[in-house]
């Protein structure tokens, strides 16, 4: 019994835009259909080697048949099929494929990207007036008939089909003059060779069309291959042009922006592979999501065996998809052992080096480009550093870039050394959110003065990769917000430690009256004109704990060690010997307010804002003229 059902409303809008459609490629329909076909193939012939219930076929080929005489153009495979909830399912709803991604783009009314995307399917009925299909799973007991005028239904039925695979038999639209469209141009098998030839070639499998001639007054037919069968992958990189690489990776994962940066590499020794990889000018929609799935395909002599192999891509290199063939790998085995093999892990190795050496290639030749990649993705290099406690730096530590004290532009860390002098013992950075916070920070005064370059970190996990990585090049970074500045000669040194002596009492009393909050207060060589700083001690640092705390379950204890600093030669230091000499009493509230001045500085909120704003308000008070 035949079951009329409806497409979901994301399918209609797409059946709606391909009947009515206004694009003038319609030839990509045949593309659309044929790599279908020989996704299905893919698919069978790889459950046939692990699945018993899925038969093999001696021959999987794609046929196309073009009957003049009812104006239909069918094109048939031996691949999975599809049962009735798969025909259901993934006709009648958009899966997340290229079709969805598609329409999303669409909705900015972007028409002429249509021909760039897997528009899937649904392309059928830019040509078809009605669609039929006749399907067959190994899943099934029997075969389905689905039947679509593309409007807003379509209809299902069991029928007798013996063979595994489909047929999508496409009843074409009548010709319209007025528009300049022949869709009886798609019965000539002239034309379908050479569309299979533009679109199809690389398609692995044949694609057969029965052809006639006339031989010696006899007229034989046969049947004769289109395509040359050769995945783009496999041709030799001279045949290969950047065009053809593009719409490779475009139709292949469903993109509509050529790739920043493509990597064709084919290795030959004692492990044989070609690797296919392309980087995205843009993230896919879902990378920063826990649903991306990082991963590459995997071919083994041309078959494919899965979608997202893990294995082959650390997590840091987790924007690159591509494909890896390789004739090295057992097939007969399930897909978890494959996960573990030792030849996976070999590729593995060398990919990762590859696209290492691919990306220090662009930052050397081609700046502007390798500065939009790392906008985009170096936080994933960054994180790479930061991961398996820092066990990547070497490899990493080259491709990141900085803006600095002294560039609006990126430098990398060699070029930070390259600039230095020789008097400069250390690579500064300092945290904050932006360069302008940075820049007006206290403890920037002193490295304005010498005309040092400072590494700006304005990103979470800058933080982070430093702590696993403590020098570059034999260089340490030294955080100007951390920790004793090591930009005091002797003499200055020496003055400050007497300084301290000499008001020894004052700064311990600012210490038992701030203990709660801070771990020391000392006087400072590194300040100019501002009052106080705040540097952390030797472990977290200050930025951290502001990071860390921001995690759902950050422990009360994580704590940067306080160091308070107050500059000798600020007036404000000569009010505080004179509050503390002649009027005990108030000191608490000076320290208070140096505090929260210190802290609101380094951009952290003060604790309890409220109290803060009560203290200055009795200041203020207090200093009126009476
Ligand atoms: P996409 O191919 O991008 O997933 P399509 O709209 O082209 O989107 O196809 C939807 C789904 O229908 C496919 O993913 C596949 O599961 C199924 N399908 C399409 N054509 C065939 C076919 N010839 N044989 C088996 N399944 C098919």
């Amino acid at each position: 019994m035949a079951k009329t059902k409806s497409f979901k409303t994301e399918s209609k809008k797409l059946l709606q835009l391909m009947i009515n459609s206004i694009y003038t490629h319609k030839d990509i329909f045949l593309r659309e259909l044929i790599s279908n076909a020989s996704d299905a193939i893919d698919k069978r012939h790889f459950l046939s080697l692990t699945d018993a219930s899925v038969p093999s076929e001696a021959a999987y080929e794609i046929r196309l048949y073009n009957d003049m005489e009812n104006r239909t153009l069918t094109i048939e495979d031996n691949g999975i099929g599809m049962t009735e909830e798969e025909l259901v399912h993934n006709l009648g709803t958009i899966a997340e494929s290229g079709s969805k991604a598609f329409l999303e783009k669409l909705e900015q009314k972007d028409v002429e990207i249509i021909g760039q995307f897997g528009v899937g399917f649904y392309s059928a009925f830019m040509v078809a007036k009605e669609v039929e299909i006749l399907t067959r799973s190994p899943y099934a007991e029997t075969g389905y008939r689905w039947v679509s005028k593309g409007e807003s239904t379509y209809k299902i039925e069991p029928v007798d089909k013996t063979t595994i695979g489909t047929e999508i038999r496409l009843q074409l639209r009548d010709n319209d003059p007025e528009n300049e469209a022949a869709y009886d141009t798609y019965l000539e098998t002239h034309t379908l060779r050479r569309l299979v030839k533009k679109y199809s070639d690389y398609i692995r499998y044949p694609i057969m069309i029965e052809v006639t001639e006339k031989k010696d007054e006899e007229t034989v037919t046969r049947w004769d291959t289109l395509n040359s069968q050769v995945p783009i992958w496999k041709k030799p990189k001279k045949e290969l042009t950047e065009e053809a690489l593009n719409s490779f990776y475009k139709r292949q994962y469903n993109d509509f922006e050529d790739p920043l940066l493509t990597i064709h590499t084919n290795v030959e020794g004692l492990l044989t592979y070609t690797a296919l990889l392309f980087i995205p000018a843009k993230p896919a929609h879902d990378f920063y999501t826990e649903n991306y799935e990082k991963g590459l395909q995997l071919y083994s002599k041309g078959v494919f065996i899965e979608d997202r192999n893990k294995a082959l891509i650390p997590d840091y290199f987790r924007f690159v998809r591509g494909l890896v063939d390789s004739a090295d790998l057992t097939l007969n085995i399930s897909r978890e052992m494959l996960q573990h093999d030792r030849q996976l892990k070999k590729i593995a190795n060398h990919l990762e080096k590859k696209v290492k050496s691919e990306l220090e290639k662009l930052l050397k030749n081609d700046r502007e480009r390798y500065v939009k990649f790392y906008e985009t993705y170096g936080v994933n290099l960054k994180y790479g550093v930061y991961s398996d406690f820092g066990a990547n730096t070497e490899l990493l530590q080259d491709l990141i870039l900085f803006k600095t004290s002294k560039s609006d532009d990126y430098i990398t860390l060699a070029e930070y050394l390259d600039r230095k002098t020789d008097a400069q013992k250390s690579i500064y950075y300092a945290t904050g959110r932006s360069k302008a916070q940075i820049m007006s920070l206290p403890q920037m005064d002193a490295l304005k003065e010498k005309d040092y370059e400072v590494l700006l970190f304005t990103e979470d996990v800058d933080e982070f990769m430093i702590q696993v990585m403590p020098t570059y090049r034999d260089v340490p970074f030294k955080s100007i917000q951390a920790g004793a500045s090591d930009l005091l000669d002797e003499a200055k040194k020496s003055a400050i430690e007497e300084n301290e002596k000499t008001h020894k009492d004052l700064l311990e009393t600012l210490k038992t009256l701030l203990k709660d909050d801070l771990q020391d207060v000392r006087l400072s060589g590194r300040l100019k004109e501002s009052p106080v700083c705040l540097v952390s001690g030797e472990g977290l640092s200050l930025e951290m704990e502001r990071v860390l705390k921001k995690m759902p379950d950050a422990p009360d204890t994580l704590k940067a060690e306080r160091i308070l600093e107050i500059n000798p030669d600020h007036p404000l230091f000569q009010a505080l010997t004179t509050v503390h000499t002649q009027q005990p009493d108030r000191l608490e509230d000076y320290a208070r307010l140096l505090y929260h001045q210190a802290l609101l500085i380094e951009g952290i909120t003060p604790e309890n804002p409220v109290a803060f704003a009560e203290l200055m308000a009795k200041l203020m008070v207090e200093a009126a003229p009476k």
